[in-house]
């Protein structure tokens, strides 16, 4: 071993590697390896071999080494791949030159088995590169969503806010945000619901989600979601973590269509109310015109022509109702705002009730008006009697309308009768003009009356079809229709029914003929501010055989009660100064014995409604007829 072996053995000893001296003609003088299989081939065979000798094409690499540091003087190094590439191994070769002035320069070759290291490198690389990455993409979601992150140390009372909320908040990143001039973002309202909300987090240890608005660092105010996690060290919660997110847009948004469905609601409500009062205004001197026509009518005439007049104004105004009645279901239909009053009703009697309103025009066109029924229809069932009587009169009187010779038949069948229910199919058809096939949809439209030909206009406002389609669809039904012109035709729709205990013996009087029995005497007051309508509503009682007080505002009659004991008071709702529900809230408090009867042409939802929570039951409504008012105090008097 020469000196310089000598010098560099405890070098050696250090490394595991292999160690080369080469010339500066790159000529391998001496090879130390500690570990021999380290080197390919046995150590003598290198010595005086140059390294193209050894390593050929794969020792340029080496060469440039040398070449590089015989030019710059500096140490040189390159990494490589073992020759071997089953291996996966990887090597660094560093060069060194050892100037000497006795002999020519010398070489250093220090090669280093760098596989572990490379691949825990690589890795670092790799995970950096996926870490910068999901950075990378942390950064473009929140940009686009317009959020940050935000970090708070409870301890170190340290804020750590990612730049988006810089940005949300528009100030200059120079200016650090920390937590005693975060909360200048918030005005005094928000910044009470920010701190509650973090106590809170603090004390019960759960996450908080608040929307609040933000006045930014230009004064711009901003809607954002602040959420936030707490962190727990040793049972306290140490860090909170969350996000600040920019909802300006979507709280705009939300804000515009709560705006636009309230107004749309204030339209609904204002389109209600406006029909509701001019029902009301219609109703109540329909009221009086029907009442008088009514009067006048159980009155008996010498002269024909008064007869027939009297018929005319009934007819006309009765028509009117119709209308009216018409119009207002259409728009509870269409506001969705019906629902069915289902009560213990006796089908057939119901069915035969409309059906004698009918005789008398179906006569007066010569047309034989049929009802039959098969005799298993249960005796009682839950119907609403007056959504049924509608969808009936409606058909049955379209079906007489357009009908000149031949027969209207109402045919009830019971399709199947099970222990709680039965479903009845009601049929009406004619013998009459027929509709085209063409027009079979078109005539459920509103205001669609079909123009045909062969027939001339009737008279009808064009709601009826559409009106019973909708209230046959309230029955959770579907109303079909077969005709064919000239030869006729057949609504029919199928309706379930629940079954209900038998009713009592009948108790409605179905006479529609005026030949009322007197009620029993009772003492009644009527309190109505419209003279006519007072006169009408006294001069029916009058032929009930009732003589009734009457009272033109709710103070006149307090007078009355505070001076007699009434059975019955017959209450106007809509009074200037006390109204009728001050009034009936009067007589209930102070003269519980005393019955009251509303009578309104208000006939509103809301209004059954708030007389129902005021517990009055009894209501007559304007315009009446003769026979709903006697039926009325049938029920008032408890007469059966
Ligand atoms: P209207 O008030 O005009 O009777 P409807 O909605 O009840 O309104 O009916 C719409 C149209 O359907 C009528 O104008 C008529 O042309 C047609 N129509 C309804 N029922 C019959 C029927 N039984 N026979 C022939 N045409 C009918």
């Amino acid at each position: 071993m020469d000196n310089n072996a000598r010098n560099l053995q405890p070098l050696i000893e250090a490394l595991d590697d292999v160690i080369l001296e080469l010339t500066e003609l790159a000529v391998i003088k001496q090879v130390w390896a500690k570990d021999k299989t380290k080197l390919f081939l046995p150590p003598e065979f290198f010595i005086g071999k140059s390294i193209p000798e050894v390593f050929g094409e794969f020792g340029n690499i080496f060469i440039k080494c040398i070449d590089d540091l015989l030019s710059t003087g500096e140490r040189q190094q390159c990494v490589y791949p073992d020759f071997d590439k089953s291996k996966h191994l990887w090597y660094c070769a560093k060069f060194q030159k050892i100037d000497s002035l006795e002999e020519e320069a010398r070489i250093i070759c220090i090669i280093e088995d760098i596989t572990a290291k490379k691949e825990l490198n690589d890795q670092l690389e790799k995970n950096s590169l996926e870490l910068k990455r999901i950075n990378d993409l942390l950064e473009i979601g929140h940009e686009i969503s317009k959020m940050g992150g935000w970090e708070y140390d409870t301890i170190e009372k340290e804020l750590f806010l990612t730049k988006q909320i810089y940005e949300i908040n528009e100030s200059d990143e120079d200016i650090v945000i920390n937590c005693n001039n975060m909360t200048e973002s918030f005005d005094k309202e928000n910044k009470v619901k920010l701190l509650k909300a973090l106590r809170n987090t603090l004390s019960e240890n759960i996450a908080f989600d608040l929307e609040l608005e933000l006045i930014t660092a230009k004064r711009n105010k901003k809607w954002v979601r602040i959420s936030g996690v707490p962190i727990m060290k040793n049972q306290k919660v140490r860090i909170f973590r969350g996000i600040l997110k920019d909802i300006t847009e979507i709280k705009n948004n939300q804000l515009e269509l709560i705006e636009a469905k309230n107004l749309a609601e204030q339209v609904a409500r204002k389109r209600t109310e406006t029909l509701s009062i001019m029902s009301h205004e219609i109703r109540t001197p329909l009221n009086a015109i029907i009442g008088i026509s009514n009067l006048l009518d159980q009155a008996t005439f010498s002269n024909n022509d008064i007869k027939e007049y009297v018929d005319h104004l009934r007819y006309s105004s009765n028509h009117l109702l119709h209308l009216i009645n018409d119009i207002l279901d259409l728009e509870k239909i269409e506001s969705k705002k019906m629902e069915l009053n289902e009560i213990p009703t006796n089908l057939v009697s119901l069915v035969n009730n409309v059906y004698k309103q009918f005789v008398p025009f179906a006569k007066t066109k010569n047309l034989s008006l049929n009802f039959h029924h098969d005799h298993q229809i249960p005796k009682s069932l839950l119907i609403d009697d007056l959504r049924i009587s509608r969808i009936l009169n409606n058909l049955i009187g379209n079906a007489i309308k357009f009908t000149e010779k031949g027969e209207v038949n109402i045919i009830l069948k019971t399709i199947v009768d099970q222990h709680q229910q039965a479903s009845i199919l009601f049929k009406i058809s004619d013998t009459g003009i027929g509709i085209p096939e063409h027009l079979h949809n078109l005539i459920f439209d509103k205001f669609h009356q079909v123009n045909q030909d062969s027939h001339r206009q009737q008279e009808g406002s064009g709601l009826g079809l559409n009106i019973t389609k909708g209230l046959v669809r309230l029955f959770d039904s579907e109303i079909r229709l077969t005709s064919k012109p000239n030869v006729g035709s057949t609504f029919e729709f199928k309706i379930d029914f629940k079954k209900c205990l038998p009713l009592q013996p009948e108790q409605k009087i179905e006479s529609l003929e005026f030949d009322f029995p007197p009620l029993p005497d009772f003492k009644l007051l009527i309190v109505d501010d419209n003279a006519t309508n007072l006169l009408v509503a006294s001069r029916q009682l009058y032929q009930f055989g009732i003589n009734a007080d009457k009272a033109d505002n709710a103070y006149t009659a307090i007078e009355y009660l505070k001076k007699e004991r009434f059975d019955v008071v017959l209450v106007d709702l809509h009074m200037p100064g006390m109204d009728g529900y001050q009034l009936a809230k009067y007589i209930q408090d102070n003269y519980p014995e005393t019955k009251v009867i509303i009578f309104t042409a208000d006939v509103l939802e809301e209004v059954r409604f708030r007389l129902k929570e005021m517990g009055i039951q009894y209501i007559l409504s304007k315009p009446f007829k003769p026979e709903e008012m006697f039926d009325l105090f049938l029920e008032v008097l408890e007469v059966k």
